[in-house]
């Protein structure tokens, strides 16, 4: 059932209006109309962006998949999630992409809510400081929406790296953002009803340390972790505990991305490694793991045959746009 929850197929749909009206004739008599959700779940998350931090077309490649990109105007953004809480109106970004302001459109027009200038989200989280997660942040500033507080939450090296260089030192300086750090391994919660904890995760520390994210909402707890070198012994495993959907590192496909190398010696787990590692897991519950932050170079993201076999397997690909009732 989860991994129909696209909001794309318009069978789901009609099942989901068909709910919703059941829902609101059992719960919405009596609630002040301020505070009824026309929606199935009080909190979704959405979707944002699929790519790794360059999206697609990538800067500078020509080789046929960004060649193909450009000729056919597709656009992927790199991987990010929203939440909306229906009832409050509130909202989390995770990830500040380069993408920020086409993503947040995106947000609002799936969750139909109305855009409001100059504060555009109530809350911010960020996995670490590589280009494709964190530099969106540079529209908060005085020249594009000059934001007020928002508060970012990041770990205690994030913050200190985005308080002590610019141009993000400013944003702290004008408390256009207001870093909140996280401890990992500590829930908390960036809007009333959301619970969130971070783990750290290893990857290529330069500027901040790492983590995922575990999302739990009334309902159910997703896994975002769209950026790691290595599951190292059981971390895969103690990260997906307890967990309805995973987003997963699914930066290369198996190695043919990067001729030459040895796939061993390549940092994120290729698809074809998680996927042997999450076969049967996979087979009993179709869609609990789905790929995200894939590279331009990903054969996933444009050979049929490839898509085909993920999904045969019970894996999904991460869409743009996908819901997931919290
Ligand atoms: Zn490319
Ligand atoms: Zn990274």
């Amino acid at each position: 059932m989860l991994g129909s929850e696209t909001g794309k197929d318009p069978a789901i749909s009609l099942r989901n209006s068909f709910i919703l009206s059941l829902l609101c004739v059992a719960s919405c008599t009596g609630v002040p109309m301020s505070e009824r959700s026309t929606h199935s779940h009080r909190f979704e998350l959405v979707v944002l962006g699929i790519a790794q931090d360059g999206g697609l077309p990538h800067l500078g490649c020509q080789k046929v998949c960004c060649v193909e990109a450009r000729k056919n105007r597709r656009q992927l953004t790199p991987a990010a999630l929203g939440i909306i809480d229906h009832v409050t109106g509130h909202s989390v970004l995770i990830e500040a992409t380069p993408a920020i302001e086409s993503q947040l459109a995106l947000f609002r027009s799936v969750t139909e809510t109305d855009e409001i200038p100059r504060h555009p989200i109530d809350a911010v989280l960020i996995t670490h400081a590589h280009i494709g997660h964190y530099t969106g942040l540079i529209h908060f500033g005085r020249e594009v929406a000059s934001t007020q507080a928002i508060p970012l939450h990041v770990s205690e090296r994030m913050a200190s790296f985005l308080t002590h260089n610019g141009p993000w030192s400013q944003l702290v300086q004008l408390d256009q953002v207001h870093p909140t750090v996280f401890i990992p391994g500590t829930p908390f919660s960036p809007i009333d009803g959301i619970s969130v904890t971070a783990f750290a995760v290893p990857h290529r520390d330069e500027f901040s340390d790492t983590v995922a994210f575990r999302i739990d909402g009334p309902n159910r707890t997703v896994l975002f972790c769209p950026d790691i070198d290595r599951f190292r012994g059981t971390l895969l495993e103690e990260l997906i505990e307890g967990v309805d959907v995973a987003y997963l590192d699914a930066t290369f496909y198996d190695g043919r991305e990067l001729p030459g190398r040895d796939l061993s010696e390549i940092p994120h787990p290729p698809m074809v490694v998680t996927m042997e590692r999450l076969g049967v897991l996979a087979r009993e519950t179709p869609g609990r793991f789905r790929f995200i932050h894939l590279n331009h170079t990903n054969p996933a993201l444009r050979e049929k045959e490839i898509q085909r076999e993920v999904e045969k397997r019970g894996f999904r690909i991460a869409e743009e746009g996908e819901r997931i009732g919290l």
